[in-house]
């Protein structure tokens, strides 16, 4: 069969497909209904997270359950309508975080993780992108001693099983290092070796730009039908068509609707987040991005300024957007940090985090359909692992006999067993 390939959904892990297939010598046509990193891929907190080896688990714990039982903390808001067909998803979501199942599913988690790094370098080199990132890491602020407590003990795990390299500053510590911080805080993590974009719509835009320079075709079309015809696939858009013997889907939050008419049905679900650009007073600007564990928001030092972005919103993906959220973490944030200055957009952006059940990504074969690839369901860490994920993704197609990691825990089939 010829190395043709279409590849539907131009993010960050679409982008990093098509790079990846175009290194390997395959014809690639990349499909999206907008410009290159306009969906999820848009707004994140632009960490590069080396250090995430554990996926974000369901909270089991009862008192942090309460918490967000009133629905006041923009670490999770909640629509009640939006919860009844989430129950099947969430039901799996309860029981993988478990915390025996959880050290489980790190070691696949992990596995992409730790190569998240060189994977990141090696498109930024080819695509002239190193410009975009910043080193430094990225700082954990606990207000809680319990939390800060558990969290050394959980870093501590991660040096020794996935070579994670951090510093634990007490309150005297972090104040030392970030004056600009209002003290109160029980203490923080500083995980070094993360890396941070100061624009993460800019690397998706470079990779677009060297995809086309080497001959790829960007076909910028809403995808209106997918048709399995003959030993390949056609792809429909309102204006034209293409046709290939591979087709990968990487459509993020939207790629389950793809699916379902081939009768693939995974238990997944969308995070909400959202963001909103400040300018920074004051006599010194926060230096690296910081994390309020309990504050449940980012802060992150960008090219157009100081982007706030909240956690999870459990709402229906199409919902109107909420102003809740990010008032909540705009709240938090500037009780942290006095230098929070006045908003920069006109509204905050929304963005949707693909969600799995077992919190493991969707990567590989759909076994029932010859030719069709799957590529999706990266929730917190899209961004991180976009690039691992695209060479992971061209080594099946390339049929190589031992692929950098074993893709048989994100196989898309796992959830039928
Ligand atoms: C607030 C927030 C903060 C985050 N922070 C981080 C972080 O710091 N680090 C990290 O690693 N991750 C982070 N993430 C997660 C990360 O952004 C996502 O996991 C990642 O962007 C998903 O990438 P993707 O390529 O799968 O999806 P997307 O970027 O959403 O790309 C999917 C593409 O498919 C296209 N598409 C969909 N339907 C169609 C159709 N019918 N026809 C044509 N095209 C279609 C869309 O237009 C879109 O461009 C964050 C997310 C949010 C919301």
């Amino acid at each position: 069969m010829t190395k043709s390939v279409m590849v539907v959904g131009a993010g960050i892990v679409g982008l990093s497909v098509a790079l990846q297939l175009q290194l390997r010598g395959w014809q690639v046509q990349l499909w999206d209904r907008q410009a290159a990193g306009e969906g999820t891929s848009y707004g994140n907190a632009g960490l590069i997270q080396r250090e995430a080896v554990f996926p974000q688990p369901f909270p089991r714990d009862v008192h942090e359950l309460w918490r967000y039982a009133g629905n006041r903390s923009s670490r999770a808001q909640y629509r009640w309508k939006a919860l009844p067909p989430l129950a099947p998803a969430f039901m799996r979501y309860w029981r993988s975080s478990r915390p025996d199942r959880l050290q489980r599913t790190a070691k696949d988690y992990g596995a992409l993780i730790r190569h998240c790094l060189e994977d990141h370098m090696a498109l930024a080199a080819l695509t002239d992108a190193s410009d975009l990132y910043r080193p430094g890491g990225w700082v954990q602020l606990f207000q809680d001693p319990r939390h800060w407590q558990a969290e050394s003990e959980a870093a501590a795990y991660k040096r020794l099983h996935f070579d994670v390299d951090y510093a634990v500053w007490d309150a005297p510590a972090l104040e030392a290092q970030l004056p600009m911080l209002r003290t109160g805080v029980a203490g923080a993590i500083h995980w070094t070796q993360p890396l941070a974009l100061i624009e993460p719509v800019a690397l998706s835009q470079a990779y677009l730009r060297t995809f086309q320079q080497r001959g790829g075709e960007f076909v910028r079309e809403e995808i209106r039908g997918l048709h399995k015809v003959g030993a390949g696939w056609r792809v429909e858009g309102e204006q034209q068509r293409g046709e290939a013997p591979w087709l990968v889907l990487t459509m993020g939050a939207w790629t389950a609707d793809w699916t379902k008419p081939f009768g693939y049905h995974a238990p997944v679900f969308v995070k909400r987040g959202y963001h909103q650009h400040y300018t920074q007073q004051g006599e010194t600007a926060l230096p690296l991005p910081v994390l309020d564990s309990e504050g449940g928001y980012v802060l992150a030092p960008m090219r157009r300024g100081l982007r706030l972005t909240t956690g999870a919103e459990f709402a229906r993906r199409d919902d109107a957007p909420s102003l809740r959220p990010l008032q909540l973490a705009e709240a938090a944030a500037r009780k942290m940090y006095p230098g929070l200055g006045q908003a920069l957009d006109p509204q905050p952006w929304l963005g949707h985090r693909p969600c799995t059940g077992d919190m493991l990504p969707i990567i590989g074969p759909l076994q029932s359909q010859p030719g069709l690839f799957l590529a999706f369901g990266h929730c917190h860490q899209g961004l991180t692992m976009g690039p691992s994920t695209g060479r992971l993704v061209a080594q099946m197609l390339e049929n190589e006999a031992h692929p950098f990691v074993d893709p048989l825990p994100y196989r898309p089939e796992r959830f039928r067993a």
